[in-house]
């Protein structure tokens, strides 16, 4: 295509060109360059036609493929595994180098390992760089060099090194202009076609209850600013708008983490700082995943990886489709099945319910997240769901199991989240609606279940297996 030398940016979760740290690594360097995103094989072979995630990434991909035409950057598609078709346009477009940024999970650590050695063996120069966290995977470690296994101490140390790190930014206010990209290389190469059509790759178009793209991003995010003050009184409730709702947009890239936390830290006040503690927790599971790889399938804490899980299909099952008679647990699950989407409270309590009311191991829940959520995320899944199992290294401890009727009326007294989701039973009350069979044959349910188990005869059974494999 060219006889220049050429820097190729691989993009994988970082969709966007605000303060993209690979984009400007390949800047710096100073040669031409391209931007290649590879719709990989390996990832997306097991996912159904269905899976709405593509749709989010399609969006972003096509507003991205615009913004990187405006700066005469062409953004390449490729369809395919990472170790053929990486080296394979690399070596197309004459790359010297090319340059991605670190991505922590397993499989893709593996990946990667594989592209940089056929890259190598090309002659072509391998680089990746840390932009999905603040802090990189082991720049935070214990006095004697290990990594942290407990939050808080995580996240003291976590704020020391990124206070020095990045000393003077909240007073700095360019630094939103600074990060801006703006490309001033001569460019080399052709304008790239757009992505190929999602029924190209063999999937169908979603609805979306949150749009992709860095530009609905930005708003989002803008919108959760205005909001940031009132996050520690509202975070907790389902039924309200407290949160941010962006960890889509972290998942794929499409905002700046660094961002994100300059953002944090300028508020200076209770909401901002409540905030940056919840984008901690999600670098220290991101660390974790890296140092102990073995937590994806196995429990962090060995006296918990031969727990006797009852495993009832028939409960997953039931649990999976909204419909174990707890109304705020059926609303939640109803709710991540439809949208993709689901608060923190509500992973919490049907996480909870999941493993200690059904007596079902954690690792199926796991599975079913990973499978609906829109902002699913290997490391902070995983971290999550033994945190609520008990399994995981600075979990809940066992015994302290969530009673999903006291969280219902405690997180949406009035019944506004439960009747959202639950029309069989949206006309009852504040009073009936958290537990409708306490109403009696009385309340009319429409055909929604009576609860499938006991609460607090299961709450002593979990009590029991917890105890017997520590004891064993
Ligand atoms: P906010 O409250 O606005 O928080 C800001 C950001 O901090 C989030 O966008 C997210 O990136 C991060 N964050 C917040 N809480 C956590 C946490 N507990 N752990 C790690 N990061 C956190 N989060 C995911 O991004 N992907 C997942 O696959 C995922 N699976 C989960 C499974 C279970 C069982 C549980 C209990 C939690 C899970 N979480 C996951 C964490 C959390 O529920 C979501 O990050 C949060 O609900 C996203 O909403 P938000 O952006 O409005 O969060």
């Amino acid at each position: 295509m060219t006889t220049q030398a050429l820097t190729l940016v691989w993009l994988r979760r970082d969709l966007r060109t605000f303060d993209h740290t690979a984009l400007q690594t390949a800047i710096r360097q100073g040669r031409p360059l391209a931007a290649v995103f590879l719709f990989d094989s390996d990832i997306l072979a097991p996912l159904p036609a269905h899976d709405r995630r593509l749709s989010f990434i399609h969006q972003c991909l096509s507003e991205l493929h615009r913004k990187l035409a405006e700066l005469k950057i062409p953004l390449y598609f490729r369809h395919g595994r990472a170790d053929i078709e990486i080296p394979a346009l690399a070596a197309e477009i004459g790359a010297k180098t090319v340059i991605c940024a670190e991505d922590y999970e397993p499989q893709a650590i593996a990946r990667d390992t594989r592209v940089a050695a056929k890259l190598i063996a090309a002659d072509i120069h391998f680089q990746a760089v840390t932009d999905q966290v603040l802090l990189a995977k082991s720049a935070v470690m214990t006095q004697q060099g290990q990594p942290y296994q407990v939050f808080t101490p995580y996240y003291k140390a976590w704020l020391a090194i990124a206070n020095e790190q990045y000393a003077g930014w909240q007073s700095r206010d360019d630094w939103p202009a600074l990060h801006r990209l703006q490309q001033k290389l001569p460019a080399a190469l052709p304008a790239s076609p757009p992505p190929p059509s999602l029924s190209s790759l063999g999937f169908q178009t979603q609805p979306l209850v949150q749009a992709g793209g860095e530009t609905a991003a930005q708003a989002a995010l803008g919108d959760f600013l205005n909001r940031l003050a009132d996050y520690p009184l509202t975070r907790d409730f389902p039924a309200k708008r407290g949160t941010s709702q962006l960890s889509v947009h972290l998942r794929f890239g499409a905002l700046s983490i660094r961002h994100l936390v300059y953002l944090a830290k300028q508020a200076d006040n209770e909401g901002g700082a409540l905030w940056l503690k919840e984008l901690v927790w999600r670098e220290f599971f991101q660390q974790l995943l890296y140092h102990y790889p073995d937590v994806a399938n196995n429990a962090f804490r060995a006296e918990y990886r031969n727990l006797a899980w009852q495993n009832h299909p028939e409960w997953l099952e039931r649990w999976q489709r909204g419909q174990t008679g707890y109304p705020i647990i059926d609303a939640a699950m109803r709710a991540l099945a439809q949208t993709g989407q689901m608060h923190n409270r509500l992973r919490m309590i049907t996480a909870s319910f999941l493993c200690k009311d059904l007596l079902i191991d954690w690792r199926l829940g796991q599975e079913w997240f990973a499978a609906q959520l829109l902002d699913f995320d290997l490391a902070a899944n995983n971290g999550n769901w033994q945190w609520a199992a008990g399994t995981g290294c600075d979990a809940q401890p066992y015994f302290r199991i969530f009673n999903p009727i006291t969280q219902s009326y405690k997180f949406d007294p009035d019944g506004r989240f439960i009747r959202r989701h639950l029309p069989e039973i949206a006309h009852l009350d504040h009073h009936f609606i958290h537990a409708p069979w306490l109403g009696g044959s009385n309340i009319d349910r429409n055909g929604y279940p009576a609860p499938m188990v006991d609460h607090a005869v299961q709450r002593e059974k979990a009590l029991v297996l917890f105890t017997d494999a520590k004891l064993a």
